[in-house]
């Protein structure tokens, strides 16, 4: 079993949900999808190997998903909320003109948390970063 299998799996032992076969199907989408797919794209490949799934079963699935921490949502502008596997502090970049999404490597985005908390009365629950951009092929 992979180490991001074990993850998984002890992320909905300690949650109380149960990894079930709806939820197995949407992890399995997004595992095999190129990057960071919106609910709707998940919900059209989920449905290929399972004509009868319904839209809200995978909204349904996908906010258990994102509450035991198995997958990070992604926002950005003048687009559906995206959803990742990859749960570990890491920078992407989106782009503007066709929509397609990279990671920008080396960007050390684990303490962005402890460096706005002195800033702000507020108690932090959620400190991302949105980068946008055009990308290669569409800047020629
Ligand atoms: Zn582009």
């Amino acid at each position: 079993m992979s180490r991001v299998e074990q993850d998984i799996r002890d992320k909905f032992r300690r949650s109380g949900y149960t990894l079930t076969s709806q939820r197995r199907a949407v992890l399995d989408a997004l595992r095999d999808s190129d990057g960071h797919p919106s609910a709707e794209e998940i919900y059209l490949a989920v449905k290929k190997k399972n004509p009868r799934v319904a839209l809200g079963t995978v909204y349904q699935a996908l906010s258990v998903l994102e509450e035991i921490g198995v997958i990070d949502t992604k926002h950005w502008s003048d687009s559906p909320t995206r959803y990742d596997l990859n749960t570990e502090p890491h920078c992407d970049i989106r782009c503007v003109r066709c929509g397609r999404v990279d990671e920008i490597p080396d960007v050390d985005l684990g303490d962005l948390h402890s460096r706005l908390q002195p800033n702000t009365p507020y108690e932090i629950t959620e400190a991302a970063l949105v980068v946008e951009g055009i990308c290669p092929a569409c800047r020629t």
